[in-house]
């Protein structure tokens, strides 16, 4: 069926937002009753992950870390200014895999899928492909 997407706007510099719904629309649409859905975010500072959904307080706990980790101020030789989030994007990756059973997303109890913004506000696209197993 082939790689389908969608647009998410972003409203910060640095977030992560949650993408999951817009990811189980696109497994539905699919037919793919057990198989894999792979994520894929074509961008250079902005990424995708799994993980916990359910608290909000998590993600922006993971935002905040990864500021402190990759400062946005250190001194970096990329000279668009953005360096902190060409790096924070290489640690979250840019694409991320689910199972799909039933023709659901089959993530765990507490796991959502969120886009992670390090450079925005800004228009992105998140590649969504769902394959049968
Ligand atoms: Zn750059």
């Amino acid at each position: 069926m082939g790689w389908v997407n969608f647009e998410v706007r972003t409203k910060r510099r640095a977030e992560l937002v949650d993408i999951t719904e817009r990811v189980a629309e696109a497994v539905a649409r699919s037919g793919v009753a057990d198989g894999t859905c792979n994520v894929f975010v074509p961008h250079t500072t902005a990424g995708v992950t799994i993980n916990e959904g359910a608290d909000p307080n998590v993600a922006s706990d993971i935002a905040s870390l990864l500021a402190e980790l990759v400062p946005k101020e250190a001194v970096f030789e990329h000279a668009e200014g953005n360096s902190d989030a060409h790096i924070k994007t290489v640690l979250v990756g840019p694409s991320c895999v689910a199972p799909v059973r039933g023709g659901k997303l089959g993530l765990g109890t507490w796991q959502a899928i969120f886009l992670c913004e390090w450079d925005g506000p800004r228009t992105r696209r998140v590649e969504v492909a769902i394959s049968a197993l």
